[in-house]
């Protein structure tokens, strides 16, 4: 069985800072060791289940999170970026199993975590069809395209209520709840334990009924901080200035859509 694992910091168990998110010295250090190890408790789940190639993509940042020491030898891992539409799960391709997210965060705007962004913290609203766009809905849609399904989701509770009716074999583990500024979080050997187990029960199911079929018409909406933003991203090809500060992007194709959530996210 071959897996995908996308990898993000902002839904790991305790990350609620952006300091905490930055490649420096100090509080960065705990928090990029939790995110190893949520990843290596999804690794060893889905290893339980049967998995012999795993592919791990470390989406946070400069994508240099995960050390890559703590991968056992059925991982190999994607490190930086390609600069390809994927992004975030780029090397998903047909000939993988499922898909399965760990440490994700609640959209741009929404409540539940402090750190609640969509790509970068240019926009204070994103919708798809009308749903909250975290990154999750973006690249768990990217999974789909590629026929792959997505199984598993570890991250904060707002964006599990956001996400749990996307894919029908979802399992989720919420590692964290926010409110305003703050969060609370699950002990980490809590959080730890729980996605071993449930990435691994999630990969038990029968995988052949986990793909979605994506939506024949995207229309995506970006609502950006400042007015001149949107102006800016309103000349990107197809994209339109739909009020002061809000950009609509419609397609059928959703590589395209993709490419604009690179670009103008
Ligand atoms: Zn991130």
């Amino acid at each position: 069985m071959k897996i995908f694992i996308s990898a993000d910091i902002e839904g790991t168990a305790f990350t609620t800072y952006w300091d905490e998110t930055e490649l420096k010295e100090g509080v960065y250090a705990r928090a990029a060791l939790e995110m190893t190890r949520e990843v290596r408790a999804a690794v060893g789940g889905a290893v339980a289940a049967g998995a012999d190639e795993i592919v791990v993509n470390d989406a946070h940042d400069f994508g240099i999170n995960i050390d890559p020491n703590e991968m056992p030898e059925c991982v190999e891992l994607i490190r930086g970026w390609s600069g390809s539409p994927l992004s975030m799960v780029e090397g998903i391709d047909e000939s993988f199993d499922a898909a399965m997210f760990v440490g994700w965060h609640a959209a741009a705007g929404r409540y539940g975590n402090p750190l609640s962004h969509t790509m970068s913290t240019k926009t204070t609203k994103v919708t798809l069809n009308g749903l909250p766009c975290s990154e999750f809905l973006l690249y768990s849609w990217a999974c789909a395209m590629k026929g792959v399904p997505t199984v598993f989701l570890a991250g904060d509770q707002a964006l599990i209520d956001d996400s749990a009716a996307l894919h029908p074999l979802l399992k989720t583990v919420a590692v964290k709840s926010g409110w305003g500024g703050s969060t609370r979080c699950l002990s980490p050997l809590k959080a730890q334990r729980l996605i071993r187990e449930e990435s691994e029960a999630a990969l038990r199911q029968d995988l052949s009924k986990g793909c979605i079929q994506l939506p024949e018409h995207f229309e995506l909406r970006m609502t950006y901080k400042e007015q001149k933003n949107a102006v800016k991203f309103s000349y990107f090809p197809g994209c339109r200035l739909l009020e002061d500060n809000t950009v609509g992007f419609d397609t059928d194709d959703y590589m395209a859509l993709l490419t604009v959530a690179e670009f103008c996210l």
